[in-house]
């Protein structure tokens, strides 16, 4: 079955609730990852560019229209960005489907949790509140919540919508402005997210969306004096790129980073909860998830039994159009993508791992386009291989066996990441022992993957700091004034 996907008119930027060129009118393009082909081209934005528009946010935020909206108001709008992300939900599900390749089962469940993360945050713009302090001396003290200025926020490609939200949503509810770089290779849901706010009645210069190349765009908007705090999410690499630049102007910067978690499945486990759970983990996205339960930690008394059932299913994954609902696996998201994900199974091999299926580029439409790869599985992997401890980011997954809960323990936390983790058992005690003990922002037990707008979100060590999502995102977007008052 051919996909069938059309051409778009060339996109602008969005700044200051209006399209704009670029400065010097130069593009990029934006591709198809089931089959390689141009969707349509976006400005690439320079410095030049995010200047004009962190201006737009800074006036925004200094506009009274805005800096003065009541609480509730600003609420009311969030709630009806939601609304109309609703109303315009087939459009959006299908130019994400488009642009980053996901399945349009996927591409729903994000829309979803994304109207939901501006429904979320809608409700806390009348709970942002300061405390009475009870000070020494005849003097009242008080806090109060204000925002943190402009934001810059930069996304990644492989949930862009989503990631747009969990950034834009809280940055909005708190009152600041924003000025938003999507990934290269999926600019457009961001675009068309902005353009139904300003629809909406978000005011002019509140959300900008400017489309660019990490190394000029991002970089510039990291770089610019008058942008007060960075919100980044993307890989390990450029997160320490981002805080060093930051240094510069001691901007504020929250980073959701890189992982590499494991995902335990203990002897006492339910072998079928597990396998579904684990196959969940790894593949879905693609395995392009920042969470992914790429380290599979098997007890070896279970191990050749959950493998193969993980290899049954992996096995039964073809290519198919992203946008027919029935479709399950996608392309990884550019060549660039391919290559690396191919090279990481090539050291595997070399490495030593056992391959127990996938390994090769797979074919969709009888023919060597698009980027697709057959999911695939290594067993007998060592810790300290390197396919089990760097961030491969597609579909391969790393089984090592494990004997005892203190060897699961060690292995899963001996990684500079520090993400997320899955727990599989039937043991209360040993469950929330192990839980207790992992090294991750997130641990699931007996499931992978659930995350909801009121939970928090982040990572332990390198895989950056900073809560996302629940009451904690409001300390990213915030801070606090302590007020005296002289009452003798
Ligand atoms: P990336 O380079 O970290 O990209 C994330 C975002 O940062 C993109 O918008 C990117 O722009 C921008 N960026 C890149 N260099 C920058 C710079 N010097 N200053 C400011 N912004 C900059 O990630 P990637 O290249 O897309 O993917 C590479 C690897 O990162 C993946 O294989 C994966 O391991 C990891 N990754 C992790 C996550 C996650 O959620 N944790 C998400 C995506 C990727 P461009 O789009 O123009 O590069
Ligand atoms: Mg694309």
């Amino acid at each position: 079955m051919a996909i069938t996907i059309e051409r778009r008119a060339p996109s602008q930027l969005f700044i200051n609730n209006e399209w704009v060129d670029a400065d010097d009118g130069t593009f990029f393009g934006t591709y198809h990852p089931a089959n390689g082909e141009l969707i349509t081209e976006v400005p690439a934005a320079e410095a030049v560019d995010i200047d004009r528009a962190v201006n737009a946010a800074r006036a925004a935020f200094n506009d009274p229209k805005w800096r003065n909206m009541d609480a509730a108001d600003r609420g009311r709008m969030l709630w009806r960005i939601a609304d109309a992300m609703e109303a315009r939900q087939q459009d959006l599900i299908r130019i994400e489907v488009i642009d980053n390749g996901k399945p349009f089962r996927e591409a729903q469940i994000d829309l979803r949790e994304a109207i939901d993360a501006f429904r979320y945050y809608a409700g806390w713009t009348t709970k942002l509140q300061g405390d009475t302090i009870p000070v020494r001396g005849n003097v009242l003290n008080y806090t109060l919540r204000e925002p943190v200025g402009v934001v810059g926020a930069i996304i990644p490609w492989n949930f862009p919508l989503l990631m747009a939200a969990w950034k834009v949503a809280p940055a909005l509810a708190c009152g600041n402005t924003v000025v938003l770089k999507p990934a290269e290779q999926t600019p457009l849901t961001a675009l068309e997210l902005a353009s139904v706010a300003a629809e909406v009645g978000l005011p002019p210069g509140v959300l900008n969306v400017v489309t660019g190349l990490g190394e000029t765009a991002g970089a510039a908007l990291v770089k610019h004096p008058d942008v007060d705090k960075i919100a980044f999410t993307g890989s390990t690499q450029v997160g320490k790129i981002i805080m060093r630049t930051a240094a510069e102007s001691l901007k504020k910067v929250s980073l959701e980073l890189g992982g590499k978690s494991p995902n335990i499945v203990f002897d006492d486990a339910d072998v079928d909860a597990a396998v579904r759970g684990s196959f969940a983990a790894i593949y879905y996205n693609n395995g392009q998830c920042c969470t992914a339960g790429s380290r599979l930690l098997v007890h070896e008394s279970v191990a050749d039994q959950v493998v193969e059932k993980i290899a049954e299913r992996a096995k039964k994954m073809t290519p198919g159009d992203p946008l027919d609902p029935k479709t399950r696996m996608s392309p990884v998201i550019s060549q660039e993508q391919l290559d690396r994900v191919l090279s990481y199974i090539e050291q595997g091999q070399r490495e030593g791992a056992r391959l127990v299926t996938g390994g090769k580029r797979a074919q969709y439409n009888g023919g060597e386009s698009g980027y697709w790869i057959e999911p695939t599985i290594f067993d007998q992997v060592r810790p300290d291989h390197v396919i089990a401890q760097e961030e491969i980011f597609g579909p391969v997954l790393a089984a090592v066996r494990f004997n005892d809960e203190e060897e699961a323990i060690d292995i899963a936390n001996r990684t500079i990441y520090g993400l997320a983790a899955g727990i599989w058992t039937n043991n209360l005690k040993r469950a929330h022992r192990v839980a207790k003990r992992l090294e991750a922002g997130t641990v699931w037990i007996n499931t992978y993957h659930p995350l909801d707008a009121a939970s928090p979100f982040g990572g332990y060590k390198q895989s950056g700091y900073g809560r996302e999502l629940g009451a904690y995102a409001l300390d990213l977007y915030t801070q606090i004034k302590s007020v005296w008052v002289d009452l003798s």
